[in-house]
């Protein structure tokens, strides 16, 4: 898996696409299978690339990495056949530690987040972090409420899925 940042010569658009390979990515480039996900045009290249995990927007790249592929080796590879660089593995090991020490304290409640995060909101349950699952738009109730739920900026598996 390799993540190239792309830009659209037409409006300087830059997002970001997934590709099994460089060479992946040069056959679909020369195939017009690249669009800007922002104005469509078809006059695509490659930027410098990065991770940009965790950026904001609607890009629609090729693919995404699965949570699966993501969350178990944070910092590490996905493939022993890929070299990540050292940037790269950096930059996620400290998020990831980050995240970890966040939650280190703080409750999975699974797909009970809006519930939980309103009974603490009212004070019908002791202040505490939690976290969990929440549908965009229970996260926009919960804003109209004054509720803050912000996204994790890696994936966290439930825990009883984990191994
Ligand atoms: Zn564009």
């Amino acid at each position: 898996m390799i993540i190239f940042d792309l830009i659209c010569g037409d409006g300087q658009h830059r997002f970001e696409g997934w590709f099994g390979s460089s060479k992946d990515y040069a056959e679909q480039q020369v195939r017009g299978f690249l669009d800007c996900p922002v104005c469509g045009s078809k006059n695509i290249a490659k930027a410098v690339m990065a991770p940009n995990l965790g950026k904001k927007g609607n890009q629609k790249p090729a693919t995404r990495p699965t949570v699966e592929q993501l969350e178990p080796q944070m910092g590490r590879p996905v493939s022993s056949k890929i070299a990540v660089p050292a940037e790269y593995q950096e930059m996620i090991g400290k998020l990831a530690k980050a995240q970890a020490k966040m939650l280190a304290n703080s409750e999975w409640v699974g797909d009970k987040f809006a519930d939980r995060a309103r009974d603490i909101h009212y004070g019908d349950a002791d202040e505490k972090p939690i976290h969990g699952t929440a549908s965009p738009e229970e996260v926009d109730d919960l804003a109209e409420e004054g509720i803050a739920a912000l996204p994790l900026p890696l994936p966290v598996l439930p825990p009883k899925s984990k191994n």
